[in-house]
């Protein structure tokens, strides 16, 4: 069933929904969030405004669907399908919320003021900086296309970020063929022209890479008969393999597939510069240096920090950090009151095996200075809550084979198996925390944070806490809610010409045509704020 973020009462892990909310009227807490894209939304499709005083700021005024943004490249989907206004979303919840179209140029953590800039094209003279004070904020500005300090990627290439990204990239695909079609030019500068070139292997480079490929050799092929034959798309990759996140056998069925269409694939090459008509890139084999001409080019490498956060991370003793890091509970660290979801925040977890002795102790009910098996059991029972990467360990490892792991001769084996010290207890958990991953830049990832730390919002004014676990110890600040755990819903790389690739649950994988539309189905009924 769904597992809902839950409050500590006297130990015992109660969910959020068995409480009944109330208006504290007057006196509210002052509650900013910062962003309208999926971390910021679904946090605000949750959140119980009876209880905060909810301002919502954002240069956006609509939320964008993104996994649908590569289709409006090609035009299979309208741009203004996948938008949708941030005020017509808040109208329908009912809720009371203020809006602010702007950006939030400096967060002031001591003083808890945030400066914004108003982000639209009809600013007041004068006033287009304002203040907004906080008692708690939440950051949700997600990420910024990563140039890695690339020279000419900024003057020369598109990003696919945006919805207007969108929607310039269609526009430049349809002006490379009229261009092309011009009489004066030359065999070369046409072929130069009808040159797309991605840069980035990943979802988004591949996807839009099999969307544009649909795009040029279905139906622009027929409207341009003359040049058709001129086209090329080429996704220039650093690594080994594209989609190199995914299952080895989507990665490898997606190379395949562009093989087949005659998508041509550069693996191992690092674009050094990009040129106004061409990308200079080093085969890591070789050495080699060559050109690759564009008509147009794409750079899709990866995410990287806001100025505004790089700013906000300095002031808080974040340095030499790429993202914002987070606890488990999704509190921005070095600073109070503050927590970031989404793209620009990542979570810093806790390891097993620092807090070993604390385990064994809680273990230990007996005071034996040993565990027995079900004493072992029960704790990891209860660990696996606190410790996600406990819960991805056992499900690998049934508890016996834990506990087989530390025979310590063979002759002693079933003996040992019963009887666990410190030290065996330390050896059969010290692989666990090699299952901590970190978790993707995804939408999935976005949208359940910002829904968790809603409900934890909205249990927050009910019930005070009881300070439990190895925290209280370590006379560490206590949180009185289950730690963010992420369910994963699978990943999904359309391909083209309805073919994808699906990694669902449990280790399945599925391609094919109809794979898309069953992933739809399992995103669609967990994530999706609007209804497509
Ligand atoms: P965003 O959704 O990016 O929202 C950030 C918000 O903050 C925006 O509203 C922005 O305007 C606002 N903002 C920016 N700066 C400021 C500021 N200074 N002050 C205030 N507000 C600010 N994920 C999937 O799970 N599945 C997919 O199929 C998928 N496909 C994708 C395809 C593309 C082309 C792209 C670009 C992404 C895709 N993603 C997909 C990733 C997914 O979109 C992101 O992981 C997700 O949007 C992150 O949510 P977020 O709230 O952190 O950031
Ligand atoms: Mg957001
Ligand atoms: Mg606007
Ligand atoms: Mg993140
Ligand atoms: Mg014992």
């Amino acid at each position: 069933g769904e597992r809902l973020p839950a409050v500590a009462v006297d130990g015992d892990l109660i969910p959020v929904q068995a409480f009944t909310s109330t208006d504290p009227g007057e006196g509210k807490k002052k509650l900013v969030v910062l962003g309208t894209g999926w971390g910021g939304m679904s946090f605000l499709k949750q959140i119980d405004t009876r209880q905060y005083d909810v301002k919502i700021i954002s240069p956006r005024n609509y939320f964008v669907f993104t996994p649908l943004l590569p289709s409006v490249t090609n035009g299979t989907v309208e741009a203004r399908s996948i938008a949708e206004p941030v005020r017509r979303m808040l109208s329908s919840t009912g809720k009371q919320v203020d809006f602010y179209e702007s950006e939030c140029v400096n967060i002031d953590a001591v003083n808890k003021k945030l400066l914004c800039r108003d982000a639209s094209n009809v600013r007041v003279k004068g006033k287009e900086d304002f203040e907004v004070d906080y008692d708690y904020l939440i950051v949700a500005v997600g990420a910024m296309s990563n140039t890695f300090g690339t020279e000419g990627v900024k003057e020369y290439c598109h990003f696919l970020k945006e919805l207007e990204d969108a929607e310039k990239i269609r526009e430049s695909v349809v002006d490379c063929f009229e261009t092309a079609c011009l009489p004066h030019l030359s065999d070369e500068e046409r072929k130069r022209m009808l040159s797309f070139v991605i840069v980035g292997g990943g979802p988004t480079g591949v996807e839009f890479a099999a969307e544009l490929y649909d795009l040029v050799s279905e139906d622009l092929a027929s409207l341009y008969p003359s040049v058709k034959d001129l086209v090329t798309v080429t996704v220039i990759q650093s690594g080994d393999h594209i989609l190199n996140t995914f299952d080895h056998r989507i990665s490898k069925f997606a190379e395949e597939k562009f093989q087949r269409d005659g998508v041509t694939v550069k693996t191992n090459c690092r674009v050094l510069k990009v040129n106004e008509k061409d990308v200079l890139v080093k085969e890591k084999a070789t050495g080699q240096e060559v050109h690759v001409p564009f008509g147009m080019a794409v750079w899709s490498t990866g995410i990287g920090t806001r100025p505004v956060l790089t700013k906000f991370m300095k002031t808080i003793g974040q340095t030499d950090r790429r993202v914002l890091a987070t606890d488990e509970w999704l509190r921005v660290k070095g600073c109070k009151d503050v927590w970031a979801v989404g793209d620009c925040a990542t979570i810093e977890q806790r390891k097993v095996v620092d807090d070993i002795a604390y385990l064994f102790e809680k273990a230990d009910i007996d005071k034996s200075g040993t565990l027995e098996i079900e004493e072992f059991q029960r704790t990891m029972e209860k660990a696996r809550e606190r410790y996600p990467q406990l819960e991805v360990y056992l499900q690998r490892q049934k508890f016996r084979h834990v506990v087989d792991m530390v025979k310590i001769s063979p002759g002693d084996a079933k003996e040992k198996a019963m009887h666990l010290n410190v030290d065996e207890f330390k050896k059969s958990l010290a692989q666990v925390d090699k299952q901590l991953k970190l978790f993707p830049a995804t939408a999935q990832v976005a949208a359940q944070q910002g829904a968790y730390l809603a409900a934890c919002f909205n249990a927050l004014p009910k019930k005070d806490y009881k300070p439990e676990g190895p925290e209280r110890i370590r006379g560490e600040g206590r949180h009185r809610f289950r730690q963010f755990q992420y369910r994963h819903m699978g990943q999904f790389a359309p391909l083209g010409s309805e073919q994808c690739g699906a990694e669902l649950p449990g280790d399945w994988v599925s391609i094919g045509r109809s794979t898309q539309w069953l992933w739809y189905s399992v995103y669609a009924s967990s994530v999706s704020l609007f209804n497509l």
